[in-house]
């Protein structure tokens, strides 16, 4: 009998490998294993010793940017009713600084804990299972409406008050240079590939304030210029959405990069040539959104 809040270990399922079952079906397929020896030495000819670096030519500075997320039930009763919760914060490092942080052999922790005060922190909260914002009809209309919200409000604009520096207006520059009919040529529009409600598309919207609707007569329906990262596509009504939360943080750990490259180069171009980024993840994006790695 399990203790109150005690689940199934998924671990100590292991055994079923030795099924002769599955033991079988396995024997039939194809999947990463570790290398032999001869594989491991044709595998090392693909690499090649760095070259040594010279001090002199690394960055001044490194942007490092990290999300992470969360979903939480609201309480325990059935439906399930879910909130998702996505942290994304970037440090300034300034190298120099980090560089003299080594005293002897130790790193002094202080002064480690101070350059890390220099960070920045975007929380973004977002409807999940069961979850309608402000009269919004589904969890999935909820959704795009409080992304498009989080991408245009005051936390992602560089110059706060000022939305042409917000991360929304970032996302027009990358869509509206995407190739072939989804290109517009111009940073203030960009194309929705369909109407998130009727189907009907591509749709252009442009990079303004007030809302937006679809052109189609039957529909009218409201359609937000982040409705062009596809990512309400992959939305449940009444299922976890994990999936979504985690595409939502990887496209806006992709997204910060280039926002902070967009202000640069139009505020300090010359400070854009001392900075380096890190992104602790995959530099492809997955799914729907893929289109915005190229
Ligand atoms: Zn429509």
């Amino acid at each position: 009998m399990p203790y109150q809040g005690e689940f199934a270990n998924k671990a100590s399922h292991f055994d079923i490998i030795k099924n002769p079952e599955v033991a079988q079906f396995l024997e039939d397929c194809d999947y990463l294993k570790p290398p032999s020896e001869e594989e491991g030495k044709a595998i090392n000819t693909l690499f090649k010793e760095p070259p040594t670096s010279n001090e002199n030519n690394l960055p001044e500075r490194v942007i490092a940017i990290d999300g992470s997320n969360y979903t939480s039930n609201i309480n325990e009763r059935l439906p399930s009713t879910q909130i998702g919760y996505v942290k994304v914060s970037s440090v300034l490092i300034d190298m120099a600084k980090f560089r003299s942080l080594r005293v002897g052999r130790f790193v002094d922790p202080f002064r480690v804990a101070e350059l890390q005060n220099n960070n920045d922190l975007i929380t973004f909260t977002l409807p999940s299972a069961n979850i309608r914002w402000k009269g919004k009809a589904t969890v999935r209309d909820s959704f795009r409406a409080v992304v498009d919200n989080h991408l245009y409000s005051t936390k992602t604009q560089l110059t706060q008050g000022d939305p042409a520096t917000s991360l929304r207006t970032t996302l027009f520059h990358l869509a509206s240079r995407r190739p072939r009919d989804m290109r517009t040529e111009d940073p203030h529009r960009l194309k929705i590939h369909k109407c998130p409600t009727c189907k009907q598309g591509p749709i252009e919207v442009q990079d303004i304030p007030g809302a937006q609707y679809c052109p189609n007569p039957y529909c009218k329906a409201e359609v937000y210029p982040s409705d062009c990262l596809r990512l309400w596509e992959e939305v449940n009504e009444h299922q976890s959405n994990e999936a979504v939360m985690s595409r939502f943080m990887q496209v806006v750990e992709h997204l910060l990069p280039i926002h902070y490259i967009r202000y640069l180069v139009e505020n300090s171009l010359i400070s854009l040539g001392s900075l380096a980024f890190f992104i602790d993840r995959p530099l492809a994006i997955f799914g729907t959104a893929a289109w915005l790695h190229a």
